[in-house]
């Protein structure tokens, strides 16, 4: 095609393109631009390959110079439809959404430079808006004459002397220069269209104009662009003949923000609503929970209602309350944590699997880092990409301390803050979590409340709703079917279908899409059923020195749990019946976790601060004694402090020598001799 046919086509296209409910689309796209203030004009690749194929080729095949001739025409038509704005802007871009195809991140070739492309990936980082120099004024030192230069690439080009007077000493002019705004932010393959076992790929796109700011680190797009290549420098020896293919962007549509997860037909639609009826449908989905793993049918179940999530809610007063469920599965080493964790990030409909070390710079959260050119970036983590999907994390325990501070604001707020190195940003993280984690001795002692058991602050475990605490214990009953069950897994053979069967995993993913739409209500009924079992709980601590057995927390908990329950229904009503398998696994889970060894009480108090109630009260006696027995002798004796305590608290040998040590372990107390102790902070 000639430049002027080019021109005339893409002109005749603008004018002529009509639907069947629309005369005039893209004119009446014209002039809502300059209502908007707009310089784009955001063309639908499938309306120019309708109207023009032949336009439409060109374009992908030669983008340079037929972008060039299309904004050309854009301006050429905006001069009749307002000429006043044309006036004003002076310069139009054509931005294509929607090409036919979607060209994977990692199949970029050499093949590709230069055409036009469009890739869907999760933006992973941005660097911040730098204004970037098109043209450059030099005014000469010597006559003021000033020479203008066109910039291309990533230096600067600076005039070889005056036109005038054949200097060759400058000074750069901002004023008379012109500049654009710049950015760049790196796309990476999105995490749940990773190939199996596959670290994702990336590829860094350059944003200019008024496409900068148009996505954030987490959010997922389709990027249209033109596939560059920019030659690596080897340091002072000039670029070597390998080059980095970077993109172009000409439109960045950002899907995630409300787009749908899964497609959804209507023929589905009728399908899973036929599937709800099923009188045994908890139960499938219940078991088709990592069919894989054997037993843990109260865990499962609570992954389920992970899976579904509750309902957020956004307050008249701005406060939003999440309904994603944050769900730790603490135990021994080789009880399927790990595996359960990998089954739900491949489960979910936008799941991601990690260790708590994170597999990038970021971590878990987000941070700010320097790129390679020396500039900062702000590049999200794990919590971040898996916003509005599920994120596994894995040895939770073992994360990095800035990952430990910002997780706090990520698992409540669902928010990651980050201001540092100039970058001042709020990403979303409206994320489920899904954590596991090792006890810090290597085996769960169940003598020792879970705090204690492993390495992670109070005020982290308690942002989980659940806790479940998974024990290996041989048990021979227990082992013979488990072995049985893991064997028949490995035992390839056909399976024969039982009556009532789990659901593959696509159909599970598209059920539970479907299911997030439905926003349940409380019913009167569930009301009641969750503030009887509250005020219960509440009552049963309520004399002064009882453990308080639970906190509003837990409260909201039950109502994401209840909500969940009801999705998996298609319900948009929470009824008792989901109230009631609400406060079963609540009490289940404080039974893992917050039961007081010694009085045998639910005591969230043990989540909450760390330390049962009753060992608390020990620690005071013994606190006492001390205190006593420093003021008589001026240190106490471990012999005397076990005489005294038996008689007057009936408290053991044994029980008096631990609370003694983790005293010690705490620096409440020292030990000047062996046998003898002091108290460290008076
Ligand atoms: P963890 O992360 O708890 O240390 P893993 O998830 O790595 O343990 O489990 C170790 C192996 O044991 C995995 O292959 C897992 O499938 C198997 N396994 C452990 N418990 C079960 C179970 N209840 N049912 C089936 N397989 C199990
Ligand atoms: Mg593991």
């Amino acid at each position: 095609m000639s430049t002027a046919e080019l021109q005339e086509s893409f002109r005749e296209f603008l004018r002529g393109f009509r639907t069947e409910i629309e005369e005039q689309k893209y004119r009446r796209r014209l002039s809502q631009m300059a209502l908007t203030g707009s310089k784009s004009l955001i063309v639908d690749f499938e309306d120019l390959m309708a109207f023009d194929p032949e336009l439409a080729k060109e374009i992908v095949n030669n983008p340079d110079e037929a972008l060039k001739y299309a904004n050309a025409s854009i301006l050429e038509q905006m001069r009749i439809e307002d000429p006043e704005y044309a006036e004003q802007v002076g310069e139009f871009f054509v931005r294509f959404r929607g090409l036919p195809e979607r060209l994977s991140l990692r199949r970029i070739r050499a093949d590709h430079i230069g055409k036009l492309v469009m890739i869907d990936a999760i933006i992973v980082r941005a660097t911040p808006v730098q204004p970037l120099v098109v043209k450059a004024a030099f005014r000469c030192r010597r006559c003021n004459e000033i020479t203008l230069v066109e910039q291309k690439g990533p230096l600067m080009r600076v005039p070889l002397f005056c036109a005038n007077c054949k200097a060759r000493q400058f000074d750069f002019d901002e004023k008379e220069s012109s500049f654009i705004d710049s950015q760049e932010i790196r796309a990476q393959e999105k995490p749940e269209e990773l190939p199996p076992g596959q670290l994702p790929r990336s590829i860094d796109v350059t944003l200019r104009d008024d496409l900068v700011d148009a996505a954030r680190p987490g959010d997922r797009a389709s990027i249209t662009g033109i596939v560059r290549a920019q030659q690596t420098m080897a340091g002072r020896r000039g670029g070597l003949r390998t080059f980095e293919l970077y993109l172009d962007a000409n439109y960045v549509d950002v899907s995630g923000r409300e787009a749908e997860i899964l497609e959804i037909t209507p023929e589905d639609e009728r399908y899973l609503k036929g599937l709800s009826k099923d009188p045994w449908i908890l139960n499938r989905l219940k078991m088709s929970i990592a069919p894989s793993i054997y037993g843990y049918e109260d865990v499962k179940e609570a992954i389920l209602y992970l899976l579904h999530g509750g309902v957020r809610k956004e307050l008249p007063d701005g406060i939003n309350l999440r309904g994603d469920m944050n769900i730790l599965l603490v135990g021994d080493p080789g009880t399927a944590k790990s595996a359960l964790l990998q089954y739900v990030a491949r489960v979910a409909p936008r799941g991601l699997y990690t260790s708590g070390r994170g597999s990038t710079a970021a971590g878990l959260t987000a941070a700010v880092i320097r790129e390679k050119s020396g500039g900062m970036a702000l590049e999200a983590g794990a919590l971040v990409l898996a916003d509005k999907g599920v994120c596994s994390i894995d040895e939770i325990d073992k994360m990095r301390p800035e990952d430990r501070v910002a997780i706090h604001e990520a698992m409540e707020q669902q928010t990651v803050s980050v201001a540092k190195g100039g970058i001042v940003a709020t990403l979303n993280a409206r994320t489920s979590v899904l954590a596991a984690a090792n006890p810090a001795l290597g085996r769960y002692d169940p003598y020792r409340n879970v705090s204690e058991n492993i390495n992670l602050p109070i005020t982290i475990l308690s942002r989980f709703d659940l806790i479940f605490v998974f024990r290996d214990m041989p048990d021979e009953e227990l082992d013979r079917k488990m072995s049985d069950h893991i064997l028949r897994t490995h035992q390839i053979r056909a399976t024969p279908m039982p009556e009532v069967s789990p659901l593959p995993p696509e159909i599970l993913r598209k059920y539970i899409s479907y299911a997030k739409r439905i926003t349940p209500t409380l019913t009167d009924e569930a009301i009641r059923e969750l503030k009887d079992f509250y005020l219960k709980m509440r009552a049963t601590s309520g004399a002064s020195d009882s453990p308080i057995a639970i906190t509003p927390r837990q409260l909201e908990a039950l109502i994401r749990i209840s909500e969940a329950r009801a999705r998996c229904f298609l319900r948009d009503k929470v009824t008792s019946e989901d109230a009631k398998a609400a406060i079963r696994l609540m009490t289940i889970s404080l039974q893992h976790v917050g039961i007081d060894v010694a009085t045998g009480k639910i005591d969230i108090d043990v989540i909450m601060t760390g330390k049962p109630k009753s060992l608390r009260d020990k620690m005071q006696a013994i606190m006492g004694e001390i205190a006593k027995e420093e003021k008589e002798y001026g240190a106490a004796e471990e012999e005397r402090l076990k005489g005294t305590l038996a008689s007057q608290y009936g408290m053991s040998e044994a029980e008096v020598a631990s609370v003694l040590n983790q005293l010690v372990k705490e620096g409440i107390i020292y030990s000047p001799k062996p046998g003898q102790y002091k108290r460290a902070l008076i």
